[in-house]
């Protein structure tokens, strides 16, 4: 909450910002809140990217990290030589013991009783939700959370 409100706070967040994987429980949601209000700001919307269960395996347990730049991929395998230049291109991708699809389905278990209820949390708080079928490319998604949106204020 700390980082959240220093970065709030800088210039940088003076026309707005997108806090990315935040809130994930009811009392950080009510802690945001606080936080925001303090600030003199204004929560304009929470956006909702639904996508299913098995595309959310899917996309996570396909994710690998190269150890040596930290560089995220999709659809490269765990061992596969990275092909950045850091420490003599000795990177290798990884999979994230998080990522694992058995760590995933673990962490959907935790979305469904922690995050999940935050969603009419806002809704009952009168937050306007933005949902958005995230299922497709990045570009189309982004579309359609723009477009969800609306005009820039
Ligand atoms: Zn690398």
């Amino acid at each position: 909450m700390g980082i959240m409100k220093d970065a709030l706070a800088s210039p940088d967040a003076a026309n707005g910002a997108i806090l990315d994987g935040v809130v994930r429980t009811i009392p950080q949601a009510e802690g945001l809140t606080t936080m925001i209000e303090s600030l003199g700001r204004e929560l304009d919307a929470v956006l909702l990217f639904d996508v299913d269960t098995e595309e959310l395996v899917r996309r996570l347990s396909g994710r690998t990290t190269c150890g040596q730049c930290q560089r995220p991929f999709f659809g490269r395998e765990p061992g596969e030589p990275c092909g950045c230049t850091e420490n003599n291109g000795v990177g290798v991708l990884t999979r994230r013991r998080d990522d694992e699809p058995e760590a995933v389905r673990k962490r959907l278990e935790v979305y469904a009783a922690q995050t999940e209820p935050v969603i009419d949390w806002y809704r009952r708080n009168g937050a306007r939700i933005v949902a958005i079928n995230a299922i497709g490319s990045l570009d189309e998604v982004e579309a359609r959370a723009l477009a969800g949106l609306g005009p820039s204020r």
